[in-house]
């Protein structure tokens, strides 16, 4: 998968997408993440981009003809269909789901960073597929929500991450929140990890997980809980065992 983020700071998107998991999913090709400078594709003299807002208002705009150039390169690069996706709070809310059907449609993604007050319509108009938001505050710049989809979205790529089981068994993938984790000492400041976790039966650390994921989304996200449903043997059998435990319902019918 290849992914292009234009954006008028690439020497820190480069930085972070080159590190860690993500730098040697690209050593191997198993995706290839670059970072454009909106800048060199200006007509302008003066190396401008941006220009004031028509009707007046604060700030600046970037301009539709230098954005248009550079996803135009970018386009001719990626020989293939393409689908451009702007970073914005105006867009819709990113999420796993998101970033599953970006993986599976997309061959070359597109990711447009604005500054200021935003770019102009018209190229929103002309080559943006979807406008994406990562959530309800305004940042200054859309670098940030790019790194974000482009991380999301690679780390699904199979080979990115060792083993699928990295991300299907993580937050937001089947409607709960992950259980706690622990690592090395078994007691710290005095608080000791779990005995199960220590006991090396793995059908107990399972089914303790499972408990505290759900216990966990019950808690924090009613709003994901409530979509949950139990229909097999075990999983009935494991909610009689949290209500005898904590003394209340968690069917999630229930919920209001
Ligand atoms: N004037 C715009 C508005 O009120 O909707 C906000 C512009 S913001 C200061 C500058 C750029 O940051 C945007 O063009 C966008 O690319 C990015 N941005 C800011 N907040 C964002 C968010 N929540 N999600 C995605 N991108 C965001």
């Amino acid at each position: 998968m290849r992914i292009d983020i234009l954006t008028l700071f690439p020497d820190t998107v480069g930085d972070m997408m080159n590190e860690s998991i993500l730098g040697r999913a690209q050593e191997r090709e198993l995706i290839r993440i670059t970072a454009w400078q909106i800048r060199d594709y200006t007509a302008s003299k003066q190396n401008q981009v941006d220009d004031y807002p028509y009707g007046g208002g604060h700030g600046a705009v970037l301009q539709a003809d230098p954005l248009y150039r550079c996803w135009e390169a970018v386009c001719d690069e990626a020989g293939g269909p393409v689908h451009t996706v702007y970073l914005s709070p105006c867009g819709k809310t990113f999420t796993q789901k998101d970033a599953v059907r970006l993986r599976d449609s997309v061959e070359n993604l597109i990711l447009v960073c604005g500054h200021y007050e935003g770019i102009d319509q018209r190229f929103i108009d002309e080559c943006v597929d979807e406008e994406i938001s990562l959530g309800d505050f305004v940042l200054t710049g859309g670098e940030i929500p790019a790194m974000a989809v482009a991380d999301a979205v690679a780390r699904l790529v199979p080979g990115v991450l060792g083993d699928e089981a990295c991300y299907t068994d993580e937050s937001h993938w089947a409607g709960t929140l992950e259980y706690p984790q622990y690592s090395r000492p078994e007691v710290w400041h005095g608080l000791a990890v779990p005995k199960v976790l220590l006991s090396g039966n793995h059908a107990a650390v399972d089914r303790w997980r499972r408990k505290m994921s759900l216990l966990r989304t019950y808690r924090r996200r009613p709003d994901m809980y409530k979509t949950l449903r139990f229909e097999t043997k075990q999983e009935k059998k494991l909610l009689r065992e949290m209500e005898e435990e904590y003394g209340q319902s968690f069917d999630p019918q229930k919920l209001d």
